[in-house]
């Protein structure tokens, strides 16, 4: 087993260690974030024939040389083609048809003129000026042609590709499957939210955080309860997390002479394969595989440090990523913007500092300021974080006025009370 990680090393391991999660066929009504497993090729045109973009007229462009607004055109009014229509027969020379929007244009029509353009007339219908050639007429398979890929595997669906699904008579969707991450709370201090808090006891809050840590970004968390800090039962609670994709354990693997985790961890057969990651909050984080990890084996194992504020953050910088990666995403990582310090900030080399840090935007930049106490248990200040910002590994000082990369953590972060524009 590695100690001692950087950062990135921690990052790559993980990204790297991480399976896809195999495929399933969801509604695609209820696909909605989950990541396309194969691409998808039309079966179909889209519009399926030339057609009407107008209310108007369906007209031959060569019949009307010469309109003009003092100058119309008359043609006789034959039939009528409505959206989901057809039209009876060809339209001939000096013909025109009333035809609505998304109406299949009549064999023989060139363009539309549009309605505003026209008077109609009994029988007969004036028209004021010349189409240009398939004026105001969308051409059928103009948007989709038969075979085309209109969406690539790893896309991620929005509410636009549900639509285009549904357009194309896909009513089901391959997608990856939702990582099942197991949620194991460990110590004789926890007790459940409406638990006695009383003599020191504290509320297993990690478990909340992680799960709706979990939840944001569309993996399914099982949450598995407290244990007691005795090796049944932390064995115990390890099994029934057995069949998740991903263990996720707080507080997890340390050097306390009550931490059984690792040693349970080993007996179940799981690899350890580093432990301690330089960074603040958050050094003591273990990782871990089983034999065949993934979709066919064990699940991957995080042990998470306890404090709330490391467990949020480390969560957010390996397990997020691994858990999006699973899912089969390719932008598993935060945004980044880059922030000027309000402040000066300082701190021993040897680990990368996440700050949680509140951004403002003055005269065109962001400006960044600490949120107080920066303290591994407190979680207020990580509630009031827009971002976090990056004070790199060896560093001792940012000075005020520094530019410094931040990571955002919030994700309606960039959304706005006014319309901006
Ligand atoms: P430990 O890693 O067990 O030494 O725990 C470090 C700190 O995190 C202690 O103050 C624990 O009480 C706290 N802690 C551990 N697990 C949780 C949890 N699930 N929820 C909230 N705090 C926890
Ligand atoms: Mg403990």
């Amino acid at each position: 087993m590695r100690e001692g990680l950087t950062v990135s090393e921690a990052q790559v391991w993980i990204q790297q260690a991480v399976p896809t999660l195999v495929a399933e066929v969801v509604p695609t009504a209820d696909a909605l974030g989950r990541v396309l497993s194969e691409s998808v090729v039309s079966g179909r045109r889209i519009p399926p024939a030339d057609c009407s973009a107008m209310d108007g007229y369906a007209v031959r462009v060569a019949d009307l040389a010469g309109a003009g607004p003092g100058s119309p055109v008359e043609l006789s009014l034959v039939f009528e083609v409505a959206a989901g229509g057809r039209a009876s027969r060809p339209l001939r020379a000096g013909e025109a048809a009333r035809i609505f929007t998304g109406a299949p244009l009549p064999e023989g029509a060139d363009a539309v003129v549009k309605q505003e353009d026209t008077e109609e007339a009994g029988e007969r219908v004036r028209c004021g000026v010349v189409p240009a050639p398939r004026e105001h007429v969308r051409d059928g398979g103009e948007d989709i042609d038969i075979g085309d890929v209109v969406l690539e595997t790893g896309c991620v669906i929005r509410p636009a590709e549900i639509g285009l699904l549904a357009s194309l008579g896909r009513s089901m969707v391959p997608v990856h499957r939702r990582a099942r991450v197991a949620i194991l709370s460990g110590g004789d201090e926890l007790v459940e939210v409406d638990g006695d808090v009383s003599g020191g006891r504290i509320v297993a809050s990690n478990s909340y955080t992680l799960s709706a840590q979990c939840r944001a970004i569309g993996a399914d968390p099982v949450y598995l309860g407290i244990s007691p800090d005795r090796p049944e039962s932390v064995e115990q609670q390890f099994r029934a997390a057995l069949l998740a994709d991903c263990i996720v354990s707080s507080a997890g693997v340390s050097v306390g002479d009550h931490d059984h985790v690792r040693t349970v961890l080993e007996k179940l057969g799981c690899r350890l394969e580093f432990w301690g990651v330089k960074m603040k909050p958050g050094y003591p984080l273990a990782f871990g595989r089983f034999e065949g990890s993934g979709s066919a084996g064990g699940p991957i194992v995080f042990g998470l440090p306890g404090n709330p504020v490391s467990a949020s953050v480390t969560f957010d910088q390996f397990v997020r990523p691994a858990l999006l990666r699973m899912m089969g995403h390719t932008r598993c990582f935060r945004p980044t913007i880059q922030a000027r310090l309000v402040e000066t900030l300082r701190k021993k080399p040897g680990r990368l500092h996440f700050v949680r840090v509140t951004l403002e935007r003055s005269d065109g930049e962001w400006l960044a300021r600490a949120t107080g106490n920066q303290s591994s248990g407190v979680m207020r200040s990580l509630a009031l974080a827009d971002g976090l910002l990056v004070f790199p590994l060896e560093a001792e000082e940012l000075a005020e006025g520094e530019q410094a990369t931040v990571q955002i953590v919030d994700d309606g972060f960039f959304a706005a009370e006014q319309p901006g524009f």
